[in-house]
């Protein structure tokens, strides 16, 4: 028997217990004749004791940081206690000890505070694996996935596996493919999510599926991307957008309680796609704070009235001039001003200034364009925000897109910088009512916003033949968000063919192409579909915000690097001529 107790186990109550203990060596320390190892495996860290009387072992066989050993001993109190560890009162009087197996020294310390950049952590992720803070996250990834699979067997869903090499599903990003060697010059794709599969299964009558899987999207990383990660993958039949809305509302609350132990009671909040623009200047509102979009002049219409009368240019000509109200800033100084400035200067925000208004505490305004906007001007637009005295506005103006984005940026910098973006504070909500297309400027295209199979709103369904008011047509499409970030999304499906057949030709699809891509499900629509829909969430990203961190990388056991690279295993690499051959393949390199 290696260990008869974990590392993480033994208590003062076991005081007196012989035991065995096997793990990794985190630390050895000498003091004099005497030695302290502290012993670590997946469970915790205990110490132990070595005594004088196993000195001339230790000279002979001695232990290094990461040995794995096993060791036998009597469990004694500890004269010096550590309260920072459950195992801490208790120490091991080590009688004998056995190397399984020595290491070479880690390139990097195997602790939360490690010394090692995330290049060489990656290199080395088993050893980087080890330590408790990815230990910890892995632990929490496990719980999700067993909260999740609870609740949705308890709703009565079926986990049901689809494959992974398909033909390609469009979901808007490009596609892995694996050559097929038994199939000279043709290739799988690797599913972007199982949207058309789970579809299918509808049709079969499996009502009710989910997945926890993989999917794989070839695009340009950023922090929170991974190429592959994985879904929680869900369909439902005879349901309406509330049936689901209902449904995962409260897989979210199972998840919260199980895992954070926290009761969620209320509805989520629900917010149309439009306020959510209009009110936060994007579609993932974090709504652990205010600081609504004040809507001055938008798309060439004025709302507050003060801006008609003035003679400044730059909200004049502008398209939109939006603000937002900063409780209790008014007291910002110059620098910081000028540092705003920069800010929203910077090319990913793209303006070229900021304009403030001072509501001070006394009850005067002071404002960098007191050139062209009196007191009671200053007032009437503080009156419009909904600032009060000790608040500052802050207020940009330019193009509509641009100025709503970067303002939705601005009010986010703000919350940061004001502490009020706090990460143990849950703030989820349902945006629904999202439009069924969006236009792609590059390619001067409408495209589906969400995905082609996405069902349009009943009442509009006729402006689908009409290209000029695709900008008009809602759909039955909803995410689910929380501290602002988008965490799952989904969609009423379209489930008859002449439907189907309508909006791959509103996406610029001939016939020929949409048979020739969808065949098969537009096949499928004509054996009984029943009406349908569904949700999928991203659980990596979902593990990432339960944690209270940013990177969905730390949440995953064997994550690539940003730049899509395994630097552990080295891949993406070149094969050799013979496989290529085998595959019919030519490297034009
Ligand atoms: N397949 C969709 C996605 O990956 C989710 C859904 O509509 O269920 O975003």
């Amino acid at each position: 028997m290696y260990r008869t107790h974990t590392c993480g186990e033994l208590r003062l109550a076991n005081a007196g217990t012989e035991v065995k203990l096997a793990g990794w060596v985190q630390t050895v320390r000498k003091f004099g004749s005497i030695t302290f190892v502290d012993l670590r495996d997946r469970y915790g860290i205990t110490q132990l004791y070595f005594n004088e009387s196993l000195n001339p072992r230790l000279d002979e066989t001695p232990i290094g940081r990461e040995y794995v050993i096993q060791v036998s001993g009597k469990v004694i109190e500890r004269t010096n206690r550590n309260g920072k560890i459950p195992t801490g009162d208790i120490e091991i009087e080590v009688s004998d000890f056995a190397i399984m197996n020595i290491a070479s020294t880690p390139p990097f310390t195997i602790e939360d505070n490690t010394d090692g950049g995330e290049d060489l952590r990656m290199k080395y992720r088993y050893l980087d694996l080890r330590r408790p803070v990815l230990k910890r996250n892995l632990e929490l990834r496990y719980k999700v996935n067993r909260s999740v699979r609870n609740y949705l067997d308890t709703q009565g869903f079926w986990d049901i596996e689809t494959p992974f090499l398909i033909k390609s599903t469009p979901e808007g990003a490009r596609d892995f493919v694996v050559p097929s060697r038994m199939n000279a010059g043709q290739f799988y794709a690797l599913p972007q999510s199982p949207q058309t599969f789970k579809q299918l299964l509808m049709v079969s009558g499996y009502d009710r599926y989910y997945q926890i899987v993989k999917c794989f999207r070839d695009e340009d990383l950023r922090a929170d991307r991974q190429p592959e990660f994985t879904q929680i993958d869900c369909e439902m039949s005879f349901v309406e957008q509330e049936d689901i809305l209902q449904t995962f509302e409260g897989l979210f609350k199972a998840v919260f309680k199980d895992v954070k132990g926290i009761e969620m009671t209320e509805s989520f909040p629900r917010m149309t796609w439009d306020d959510s623009m209009w009110h936060y200047g994007n579609d993932k509102p974090d709504l652990r704070f205010e600081m609504k979009l004040q809507n001055l002049k938008v798309s060439g219409k004025v709302y507050c009235e003060v801006l008609n009368g003035s003679e400044f240019k730059v909200f004049n000509e502008a398209e939109t001039v939006l603000a937002i109200a900063v409780k209790g800033a008014s007291e910002y100084t110059r620098k910081q001003l000028d540092e705003l400035t920069e800010w929203v200067k910077r090319p990913q925000i793209g303006m070229s200034g900021v304009v403030n208004v001072k509501c001070n505490v006394d009850g005067t305004y002071k404002s960098s364009v007191d050139k062209f906007f009196n007191e009671d001007q200053l007032k009437s637009i503080a009156a419009f925000c909904g600032a009060g005295a000790g608040d500052l506005i802050l207020i940009l103006a330019g193009a509509e897109t641009r100025t709503r984005k970067a303002m939705s940026e601005l009010r986010l910098e703000m919350g940061n910088r004001l502490g009020l973006r706090n990460p143990d504070h849950y703030t989820p909500l349902w945006v629904i009512d999202f439009p069924l297309f969006e236009h792609d400027e590059e390619e001067n295209r409408w495209v589906a916003r969400h995905h082609p199979f996405t069902s349009p709103k009943p009442e509009q369904i006729e402006l689908m033949g009409n290209p000029e008011r695709y900008g008009e047509i809602k759909a039955n499409a909803y995410d689910i968000v929380l501290n602002g970030t988008e965490i799952g999304g989904g969609s009423i499906r379209i489930f008859q063919r002449d439907l189907q057949e309508k909006m791959f030709a509103a996406l610029g699809m001939s016939k020929e192409e949409a048979q020739e891509k969808f065949g098969f499900l537009l096949g499928a629509f004509e054996y009984g579909a029943p009406p349908h829909g569904g949700i999928a969430f991203g659980f990596d990203r979902l593990c990432a915000l339960l944690g209270g961190q940013e990177t969905i990388r730390d949440f995953m056991a064997f994550p690539k690097n940003n730049a899509g690279r395994d630097v552990m295993l080295d891949a993406p690499s070149a094969i050799d001529d013979k496989q290529m051959q085998e595959l019919n393949l030519r490297s034009t390199l």
